[in-house]
């Protein structure tokens, strides 16, 4: 039986997603959790008690609002959405990726991106059976290379390109005049992905309107808010139009929509928190620049890309298991990225304890 559901699922699973591994999340129970680019606070008591009268008021027996425009119009405000963009939301801003693409496949397109960058705009131009084109960054600072970049366009006309600004895994921002002159060469739809926008000041999302191609993508998660998948993008109406006609109806449920709305009325707590995961970043790059042997790379995200010396990021990374910290080897993901543990930014015990067993591991 085995082998025949082998054989059926060799015959009709296209090679291409065969050859793929399941994105890995490893197991991280008993452990200091610095891998996944989270927000370590929790919800103070009050907000907690107000979530638990509201979750009890809520109906789990009836579909969620399709459109849910309250979280969109509570989206609009809080985060500066022009008035004449459009809005989509989606579950996670993964699932927006997905849906861009959807929107955008075909066998002879393109999606072009930059390398080392966020690996589910590879992933999700596999799944739905589109060429990807990843431009190397410069090494060095991981700036936009922009000849290579212009050249790429040039030979590629990609359907779609996808950008985060700042970068994950380097954490670094683009230049903007660089970003904008991508926009123009570009054929087909820019997403700026601000999955990080709540630890930089750098953002494109005033700008959404002034360019028929771009499109802002951001997610809740890196703010607070992981848990309840929610990713939304602005754009002119004519893309957000057709990219809505692609979303499963009731994508984002309904203890979701009512969480983010609440969480949104009280954004002071998570910006808050946010502005004490920038200074603790900053406490964090130095600390690790003080360690013998180990590069920190600037970050305007809540994580950080750091170089080991060489030949020990995987014995480093293990060695930090073992006293009890989850963070991301990054070594052997892409040549720039050589030698490279990525940490995200915890609470200040947290990071202490992250430093201390590095230290004590070099
Ligand atoms: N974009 C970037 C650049 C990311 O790093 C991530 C999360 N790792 C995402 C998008 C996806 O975020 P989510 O699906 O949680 O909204």
């Amino acid at each position: 039986m085995t082998d025949e559901a082998a054989a059926r699922v060799a015959q009709w699973v296209r090679p291409e997603i065969r050859a793929l591994s399941a994105y890995h999340v490893p197991d991280a129970s008993g452990l200091i959790k610095l891998d996944a680019m989270e927000n370590p606070y929790g919800w103070p008591d009050a907000l907690r008690a107000e979530w638990s009268a509201l979750a009890r008021a809520t109906g789990v027996n009836r579909y969620p609002d399709p459109r849910a425009q309250p979280l969109k119009d509570a989206l609009r405000t809080a985060m500066g959405i022009p008035q004449a963009a459009g809005i989509l939301l989606g579950n996670g801003s993964d699932e927006i990726i997905q849906l861009i693409a959807l929107a955008l496949a075909g066998p002879e397109r393109t999606v072009l991106s930059v390398e080392p960058g966020f690996v589910m705009y590879r992933m999700i131009a596999t799944f739905v059976g589109m060429r990807y084109c990843g431009v190397p960054l410069r090494a060095g600072d991981f700036s936009l290379d922009l000849p290579a970049l212009r050249a790429a366009i040039t030979a590629h006309r990609p359907a779609v390109v996808f950008l985060a600004q700042p970068n994950n895994p380097t954490g670094n921002c683009f230049d903007e005049a660089a970003l904008v002159e991508i926009i123009e060469a570009a054929p087909g739809l820019v997403v700026i992905d601000e999955a990080y926008a709540p630890f930089t000041e750098a953002s494109l999302l005033p700008r959404v309107g002034d360019w028929p191609n771009l499109v802002v993508m951001r997610t809740v998660s890196k703010m607070g808010l992981a848990g309840l998948r929610l990713g939304y993008l602005a754009g002119p109406a004519a893309w957000v139009d057709e990219l809505d006609k692609l979303r499963l109806p009731y994508n984002v449920n309904v203890l979701t929509q009512r969480a983010a709305e609440l969480a949104l009325r009280h954004k002071a707590v998570l910006d808050a928190q946010t502005a004490a995961i920038r200074a603790e970043r900053d406490r964090l790059f130095d600390a690790l620049a003080a360690l013998p042997g180990v590069v920190p790379f600037p970050s305007e995200a809540n994580f950080i890309l750091a170089r080991m010396p060489a030949g020990r990021a995987a014995e480093l990374f293990a060695a930090l298991r073992e006293r009890g910290v989850l963070v991301k080897n990054l070594h052997g993901a892409h040549p720039l990225l050589a030698d490279c543990l990525r940490v995200t930014v915890g609470t200040p015990e947290e990071n202490a304890a992250f430093v201390a067993a590095l230290a004590a591991a070099l």
